[in-house]
């Protein structure tokens, strides 16, 4: 969801051309967010990582053997906060699907 946020890099933080900043920033007061450079750059590869957990989760496969008991607590809490997320900016960037 990223990169439907920031539509100029598509992902790539690096190539990011309309960054925002200090001067104009992303602002959405309803979340209480501003932000003074690229969303991508605060998405770490770990945080990658288990956001593309939650999509196989999605489709059916759980990180760990066995069943949603079996998983880690951080997981399960990971998986809710980033379905929360998903579901909100999909809402948000009127998303079909
Ligand atoms: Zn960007």
């Amino acid at each position: 969801m990223c990169g439907a946020i920031c539509d100029t890099c598509h992902g790539d933080p690096d190539t990011c051309h309309d960054m925002p900043s200090p001067a104009e920033p992303i602002v959405d007061a309803s979340i209480d967010l501003l932000l003074t450079e690229c969303p991508l750059r605060y998405v770490t590869s770990d945080v990658w990582h288990v956001i593309e957990l939650v999509e196989m989760m999605e489709k059916g496969a759980l990180p760990i053997a066995g069943g949603v008991l079996d998983q880690a607590q951080g997981f399960i809490t990971a998986a809710r906060i980033i379905l929360q997320e998903k579901a909100y900016w999909k809402r948000k960037l009127k998303v079909i699907g």
